[in-house]
């Protein structure tokens, strides 16, 4: 192994066989990840051990997170950070004892170790596991059995399952400090969960344990004049709209799945929602958090100023879809309601002008809260169950615009958008009257993914980002694909931001239509990527998009993943398979001699 001072650095991350994604306008959380903040290591700054890291860390009082990293490519440095006071003083004390924190229990691996140490394949879960999990939740807290199981082998994505070991559901932050500590000390991977509404299998345990955490639900501080909430990882999401409702103020980040999803897991999805166009997706409002790492050790990321000191771990942390660690609690930026609110419903004949219609409304300036597009085959199951909201059934495509703000000059918006969409071939343009007719166009939109399964039994959602103004072009495409295999595709999607979510309807019994459904999610993505675009937008990488990772990162750029992933969880046990295509990560410890040869060259 070299040392650091003799190596010479790899071309990364923008070696020459870097590929096309400089010209596509990345999510924020796929630029994350493709700029880690490890590149800070290389630099080998002067960072400083934490001098009380021999004592036994005391629960959320210290942060000392090892950036330990491959030692064939970074130095190793240890980053200290305290807990800022906002913090300390608001978290309600724990409600139960702290469990003993053993560092020392936990097998030490050597770097070396670390470099070629794959996750563990075979989960030690037995009795005994269940049992010393029960002692720190209580018996019916843990499921064991596989008809108890049966429950959590999938998440909104019908396409994977995967049977979890056992099933440990904790009530208190302390019991969650306590199982990673257990499973730490017995090596055993994890999985945290929230409410399972992911769209990507991100929160499949495949044999391994989930740690299910939708019951810590509590809002455990608000903080209105400086618009910031801590909540627990179990809120869900439009919970904490409603609880600061009456301060005018709500959480910005709205997934359409907002009744069910939780804080926690939009946090490790980076989840966005239709407000995000103009809000910004969920890393725009984590200003920090506390997480237990996968060897049980607690820390803090951020402060309550949103003002980080050194690398931006809380940046780092949202958008890892649980292989970071758990976290324990979120402070989140809280956003005032806006004066005046206006919602339009533009129709079009043709899915094409609708398109050319969202670039038109972008380019003069205009940034829509919401600009959302819904085609023909969505309105028609929209219209038909439930949810129906008025749409016009015989229209090719409709948008769905929101514009907020100060009240003045907030007419004048709606009237150049409204002016944009007749001149671009719409035909009418509904503004809603008052704020029931404003939900009820809401509704439409957000139920839609559920008004789908009156159209088949199965349904697959697709997450997809192009450049908005390809958006008529891949809409064309994914048109011609659908035909091609003579598939059922309904698109609803964050237009605007040129966040497409194609949805293929089928029967997933149908040996044959199940194949094509595959080959035709294939070329979909293949096709988005080509346009300049990206494989998600917001619905994460999970099991999902694995095979697609390496149409846009390239090997340095993973396994930079992978050395960014060892900082926080060094035997990958949080959410093991996930994200980062294992052999990526293989490839790249297998031959470190052959990297540096290359690196010199
Ligand atoms: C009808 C419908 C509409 C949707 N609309 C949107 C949308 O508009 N925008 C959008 O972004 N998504 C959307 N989604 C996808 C999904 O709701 C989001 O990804 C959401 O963030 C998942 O939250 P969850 O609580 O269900 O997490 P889960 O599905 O349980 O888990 C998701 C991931 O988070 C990890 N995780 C969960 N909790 C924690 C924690 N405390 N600490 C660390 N990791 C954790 C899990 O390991 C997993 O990798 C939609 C889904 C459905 C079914």
């Amino acid at each position: 192994m070299g040392t650091a001072s003799t190596l010479s650095r790899p071309q990364w991350p923008h070696g020459p066989s870097r590929p096309q994604q400089t010209t596509a306008p990345l999510p924020e959380r796929v630029r994350r990840l493709n700029q880690p903040n490890v590149s800070e290591c290389r630099r080998r700054s002067s960072i400083q051990r934490d001098p009380v890291e021999a004592a036994p860390p005391s629960r959320c009082s210290r942060l000392d997170a090892g950036l330990a990293l491959d030692a064939a490519m970074f130095t190793c440095h240890r980053i200290k950070f305290t807990v800022p006071p906002f913090h300390r003083s608001t978290v309600p004390p724990s409600s139960s004892p702290v469990p003993p924190f053993h560092r020392s229990t936990v097998p030490p691996l050597s770097s070396t170790a670390y470099l070629y140490a794959m996750p563990p394949r075979v989960a030690n879960i037995d009795q005994e596991l269940a049992d010393s999990l029960a002692a720190i939740v209580g018996r019916r807290r843990v499921l064991f059995r596989p008809s108890e199981l049966l429950t959590y082998s999938s998440d909104g994505l019908p396409s994977y399952h995967k049977q979890p070991g056992l099933a440990v559901f904790p009530g208190t932050r302390d019991e969650v400090i306590a199982i990673v500590c257990e499973l730490a000390r017995r090596r055993v991977p994890f999985v945290p969960r929230g409410a399972g509404t992911g769209l990507s299998g991100g929160a499949l345990a495949d044999g391994v344990v989930l740690i299910g955490l939708n019951r810590l639900s509590r809002i455990l501080s608000v903080d209105a004049e400086n618009g910031l909430a801590i909540v627990e990882p179990g809120v869900v999401n439009v919970a904490l709209s409603r609880a600061v409702a009456a301060a005018g103020l709500h959480y910005a980040p709205d997934p359409s799945s907002q009744a069910a999803c939780t804080i926690g897991g939009n946090v490790a999805e980076n989840a966005g929602g239709p407000h995000c166009l103009k809000y910004g997706v969920t890393t725009n409002h984590v200003v920090a958090l506390t997480v237990v790492l996968p060897d049980g050790e607690v820390v803090s990321l951020g402060n309550s100023d949103g003002e980080h000191e050194g690398y931006d771990l809380v940046g780092a942390f949202v958008g890892s879809e649980g292989c970071f660690g758990i976290a324990l609690d979120i402070t989140v930026r809280l956003s005032r309601n806006p004066e005046a609110v206006r919602t339009l419903l533009a129709d079009f004949m043709s899915i094409d002008e609708a398109a050319r219609a969202v670039s038109a409304i972008v380019a003069t300036g205009i940034i829509p809260a919401a600009l959302e597009m819904i085609d023909q085959a969505t309105i028609r199951a929209v219209e038909s169950s439930i949810y129906a909201a008025g749409y016009p059934t015989d229209a090719a495509a409709a948008l769905l615009i929101e514009v907020d703000g100060a009240a003045a000059g907030l007419e004048h918006d709606v009237a150049t958008i409204e002016a944009l969409c007749k001149n671009g071939g719409a035909r009418t343009v509904r503004i809603a009257r008052d704020e029931t007719e404003r939900a009820r166009l809401w509704q439409g939109r957000k139920k839609a993914f559920g008004a789908m399964g009156r159209v088949s039994s199965h349904l697959v959602v697709q997450d997809a980002v192009v450049p908005r103004t390809r958006l008529p072009d891949v809409l064309a495409e994914i048109h011609d694909i659908a035909q091609r295999h003579r598939l059922r595709v309904c698109n609803v999607f964050h237009a605007g931001d040129g966040n497409l979510h194609p949805n293929i309807a089928y029967d997933a019994s149908d040996a044959d239509e199940t194949a094509r459904v595959h080959v035709a999610m294939k070329e979909i993505m293949t096709a988005c990527v080509k346009a300049g675009g990206t494989i998600t937008g917001e619905h994460g990488v999970g099991l999902d998009k694995l095979p697609y990772m390496e149409l846009i990162f390239s090997s340095d750029s993973l396994a930079a993943m992978c050395a960014l992933r060892e900082v926080f969880d060094p035997d990958r046990r949080a959410n093991p398979d996930k994200v980062v295509p294992v052999h990526s990560c293989r490839e790249w410890h297998a031959a470190p001699a052959a990297r540096r040869a290359a690196a010199t060259v």
